[in-house]
């Protein structure tokens, strides 16, 4: 059996979001390597990552601007996200067993130093 061609795209893109967040359906990836994502609706350019599109997204004021294109369906969604995450903190005890895979992972987003701004 012969190939149908040496059309098939490859496997590996950088652009692909890093992880399966549901921010990522409102933000744009400008630059990986520094964590900048623009935000869809203001166009503006966060750094710090994914999670400063979502507390830009909620509105979560103190770290970042809060967003003042986004829709409040798509704040409230960010708002509960948020305020989830916050909660299963508190019972990180019980779930670390589940936790323990998708925490590591995410330190790369805390990891500090790389943001200009702040
Ligand atoms: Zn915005």
């Amino acid at each position: 059996m012969a190939a149908e061609g040496g059309a098939a795209p490859a496997p590996h893109s950088s652009s692909n979001p890093p992880s399966a967040d549901p921010a990522w359906a409102h933000g744009i990836v400008v630059d990986m390597a520094r964590r900048k994502v623009q935000c869809k609706y203001c166009n503006r350019v966060l750094s710090g990552g994914i999670f400063r599109l979502k507390q830009h997204l909620a509105g979560i004021k103190g770290e970042v601007a809060p967003c003042s294109r986004v829709s409040a369906e798509v704040r409230i969604q960010f708002c509960q996200y948020i305020k989830e995450k916050e909660t299963s903190k508190a019972n990180i005890s019980r779930r670390r067993t589940i936790l323990s895979g998708i925490a590591s992972k995410s330190k790369v987003f805390y990891v500090r130093g790389l943001s200009p701004t702040y």
